[in-house]
């Protein structure tokens, strides 16, 4: 750890290809923003996405793109760990003996399981069920202090440290650390449905690298004030997901202008979101920019994959020496 950062940081996310706007303003900049405070761990989780994927066709293609926009979108890979988690497979080791201090009906009971079942009720299979055993593994392996969080993950990290004091409990040893909440704020970012949250699989998404025109496209299919019906009708920006969208990526004026123009119908849905097009394209033109020059060289994510996955190596196989001489278990 370096002397100057606060402790260590784990995230994970799952390996879904190329990034959108709900994922940037949900994660990924605050992952970038953290790299200033802590050292940072940065893990694809695709080991979890084997809990709920259909097809792995996809899955190292989606691992490259990911990675690839991380890197573009700011990540620091000199400081930052990035990797996969596969790779280290010390995590699941990890994970087997975690799940012997884990009541089962604890995991049972997580509001997110009960919803996986309704969600996937012909695949509730036991990964599914070890699912935040394997994320408190995740974490720990790593020795992180702390983990960032948004209100609706908060059971999980209560689950965490739990897990740990029961290990620690059970062996009679401080090896685990009980990972902090950094608690984050996560805003809900709305799809151009205007209705659900942007995701990949509602088609319902904005891809960060897409092309400006086709940018362009998706925020002119965007649902605005529904009771907007006619050009003349005044609009309530405040029921508007264009309107939330240009706070983020519109300069102050031209909000104040939207606020006012839309609720005397001084300003057409065409118009402002011709408007906002126009601020999202040249706010995420050097992220394009600088994805375009990071993929002339192929191998470059992979590079920094590989890279990651030996530092990230080297902690884990600490940890896990000390894991092993906490129960009593066999060294090598
Ligand atoms: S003018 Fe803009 S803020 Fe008002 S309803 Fe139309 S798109 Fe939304």
């Amino acid at each position: 750890m370096s002397q100057s950062k606060k402790g260590r940081v784990f995230s994970g996310a799952r390996p879904t290809g190329r990034q959108h706007l709900g994922n940037y303003l949900g994660a990924i900049q605050n992952y970038i923003a953290l790299q200033d405070e802590y050292d940072c761990v940065y893990c694809i989780v695709d080991i979890h996405a084997l809990t709920t994927v259909e097809t792995t066709q996809d899955l190292r293609q989606n691992t490259y793109e990911m990675a690839l926009d991380w890197l573009a979108a700011g990540m620091r890979p000199e400081e930052t760990i990035i990797f996969v988690q596969s790779q280290v497979p010390e995590v699941t080791e990890l994970h087997t003996y975690l799940s012997m201090v884990t009541p089962l009906g604890k995991l049972t009971d997580l509001p997110t399981f009960k919803e996986k079942i309704r969600q996937q009720p012909n695949n509730v299979n036991y990964g599914l069920v070890g699912y935040p055993v394997l994320m408190t593994a995740d974490i720990v392996l790593y020795k992180s202090n702390a983990v960032p969080v948004g209100v609706d993950q908060a059971p999980h990290l209560e689950f965490a440290r739990e897990t740990v004091r029961s290990f620690n409990y059970r062996y009679n040893t401080n090896v685990l650390i009980e990972p902090e909440m950094k608690a984050t704020e996560v805003p809900k970012v709305l799809g151009i449905d205007g209705q659900q949250k942007m995701s990949k699989s509602l088609d319902n998404h904005i891809e960060l690298a897409a092309t400006p025109e086709a940018t362009t496209e998706r925020v002119m299919q965007m649902v605005t004030d529904p009771q907007r019906v006619r050009r003349s009708d005044p609009g309530d920006p405040d029921v508007c997901n264009v309107f939330s969208m240009h706070k983020v990526f519109s300069s102050p004026e031209e909000v104040a202008m939207v606020d006012v123009e839309c609720r005397r119908a001084g300003i057409g849905c065409v118009q402002c979101k011709q408007l906002f097009a126009r601020n999202l394209n040249a706010n995420l033109e050097p992220f394009r920019a600088r994805r375009a020059d990071l993929s002339r060289d192929p191998d470059y994510a992979w590079d920094v994959l590989r890279d990651g996955k030996q530092r990230a190596t080297t902690i884990a196989r600490q940890t896990m020496r000390e894991v092993r001489e906490a129960i009593g278990l066999p060294q090598d």
